[in-house]
């Protein structure tokens, strides 16, 4: 997440869109990361700019939940005169710009270059495929940045996770459970490497996990299902997700476990090695279809 908002410029016009506290929109880091002491007792955690700016932007409407000691005096002042330098854009709404494309719209190629600037490129290879469509690449690679998907900031922007899984309906809000370690998902995952014959137990964290799928394969075909499986069982978790949350439809598990295998022929076919398969013939031969391709 904090690579992601170095690339992300706020446009505060009526600060209907822009959470006070959560998004980095003052200065380069969110303000809750910059004085958390001070975030930890404010009333407003999940205000947006506007109900914290209330009439004027003279007036910050900040209160806490009881006095503050001299460090957060400290946070405070510092925070009040950020704020003072801090001016409304003009324009119609809030509008968050991508810096690192030419013209400010978000694009994974200037998100994958930009994140070559940061870290080790090894994770990203697993995640900047042409093996999956760039939509997969981006949910990975948020899902990889762990700080991104807490579930409060999810919940307050309406969207996919409430803090019962929806999949098993334990409570749970972290995004290990809801990928990984959910039973729901777990079969899912089990199914494929019982299939091949993998007795790994998985790790408890998705990076982990991703970091050590791996199995070696004779044919080439094999080693492409193999990369794309952790993959495409993650973006059907999360669509499985949303269709019960936004259309309350739910599918079982096996039904799941058959939609990732159709996406692994779907994305797969458009590669040389899927040439010959077919859709009958892969669902009927998962096995084979692994081991033995035809
Ligand atoms: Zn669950």
């Amino acid at each position: 997440m904090e690579e992601f908002n170095k690339g992300v410029v706020y446009n505060v016009v009526t600060g209907h869109r822009i959470i006070f506290w959560l998004d980095p929109w003052l200065v380069e880091e969110t303000l809750c990361s910059k004085f958390p002491n001070l975030f930890v007792v404010a009333n407003s955690q999940d205000m947006y700019i506007h109900e914290v700016a209330s009439q004027s932007v003279d007036n910050w409407n900040l209160t806490f939940k009881r006095r503050l000691y001299d460090h957060e005096v400290r946070e405070a002042a510092m925070l009040m005169d950020l704020l003072e330098n801090f001016k409304f854009a003009d324009g119609e709404e809030d509008s968050r710009n991508w810096k690192w494309s030419k013209n400010g719209e978000f694009s994974v190629r200037s998100m994958y270059n930009a994140s070559l600037n940061f870290h080790d490129v090894g994770m990203d290879k697993q995640i900047w495929s042409t093996l999956w469509p760039a939509r997969v690449s981006f949910l990975m690679w948020i899902v990889s940045n762990r700080n991104f998907l807490t579930h409060y900031m999810l919940q307050r922007r309406g969207q996919i996770i409430a803090s019962r899984c929806n999949l098993c309906y334990a409570a749970s809000e972290s995004i290990e459970h809801l990928l990984c370690t959910c039973p729901f998902v777990w079969r899912i995952w089990n199914s494929f490497l019982e299939d091949a014959g993998v007795s790994t137990v998985l790790q408890g964290s998705v990076i982990e996990l991703l970091d050590g799928w791996y199995k070696k394969f004779d044919s080439r075909q094999a080693k492409l299902v193999w990369k794309m499986i952790p993959v495409e069982i993650m973006w059907a978790v999360w669509k499985e997700q949303n269709k019960r949350i936004f259309e309350e439809r739910k599918q079982c598990w096996s039904r799941v476990l058959n939609s990732v295998k159709v996406l692994i022929y779907s994305w797969g076919k458009l590669h040389e090695e899927f040439k010959v398969v077919t859709l009958d013939y892969m669902m009927g031969h998962w096995k084979e279809f692994i081991f033995d391709p035809p």
